[in-house]
């Protein structure tokens, strides 16, 4: 896909089943949930959460940007996965050769945004790369220094991360920008080519059905009332404007525009 001169390609990794939506949004009452069972059907499982794990490589102006990298090699996650270590073949399907990414840029520094930094033996996937991530998020991830995905995909890359904050360009326009709440130093990314633009929400919303609720709170979501604010911020340039909107967590690639209908706002993915 397009954004006027920037490519923009979901890569996918992974899909399982996490928690109960009880568990996730337990002050959600289970009735609630039924419009978003409809309109999302691929994200329920039962009662579980269905949760497709997706990232995003990006090309402008000659620099090749991947942004999160993903649960990583099967089996290191405590959840029930469905498929699981994809990211290496969906990056061969797009052509795309492992020393051919310039910037890795974490959103943050979630089990499921990180695990392809760097292979079973913490040796970095991609040699090249400059790998991005806000002090804030870095801080925090490293002091759970006990939990083998920070010491396998964080702390065995200390020497290849670069911290960065506020506004940063990645690549001809290619920004990505903070977007707090959900961890420390939460970042997202803008893009905008030739009048056309695109965001990559990263988890500022990771569930579709927060774009119409952006108040129900998410466990998962370590700094809830800012998680909300940042939402309310983002929503009102994305509902029913012409930009692209992506999300790793959302169906199809995640790749999709956020209309009304019938007073309800939906995310609904680009053909
Ligand atoms: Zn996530």
């Amino acid at each position: 896909m397009n954004v006027g001169s920037v490519e923009l390609h979901a890569v996918r990794d992974a899909v399982g089943l996490i928690a109960t939506y009880g568990e996730a949004y337990p002050e959600v009452p289970a009735e609630a949930w039924a419009p978003y069972r409809e309109l999302y059907p691929d994200l329920f499982d039962g009662e579980h959460w269905r949760l497709p794990c997706g990232n995003y490589l990006l090309r402008s102006g000659g620099t090749t940007v991947l942004v999160d990298t993903g649960v990583g090699p099967p089996g290191l996650w405590d959840w029930t996965a469905l498929s699981e270590g994809e990211l290496p073949e969906a990056l061969d399907e797009l052509g795309v050769a492992r020393d051919e990414i310039d910037v890795v840029l974490l959103t943050h520094l979630h089990i499921d945004h990180v695990g392809w930094n760097a292979d079973l033996d913490g040796v970095p996937l991609f040699p090249r790369a400059r790998y991005l991530v806000h002090p804030d998020a870095y801080t925090y991830a490293t002091a759970q220094d006990t939990r083998p995905h920070v010491r396998r995909c964080i702390l065995t890359l200390d020497d290849r991360f670069e911290r960065v904050t506020g506004d940063v360009e990645l690549a001809p326009g290619i920004t990505a920008f903070e977007a707090p709440g959900h961890y420390p130093g939460h970042m997202a990314v803008r893009v905008e080519s030739e009048g056309a633009r695109a965001m990559l929400i990263a988890d500022v919303a990771v569930h579709p059905a927060l774009l119409q609720e952006p108040d129900w709170p998410y466990i998962s979501d370590i700094d809830g009332a800012q998680t909300r604010s940042t939402r309310h911020a983002l929503l009102p340039e994305l509902v029913d404007h012409d930009v692209l909107v992506a999300c790793g967590h959302y169906p199809d690639g995640g790749i999709g525009r956020i209309v009304r209908r019938n007073g309800v706002v939906v995310w609904e993915a680009a053909s």
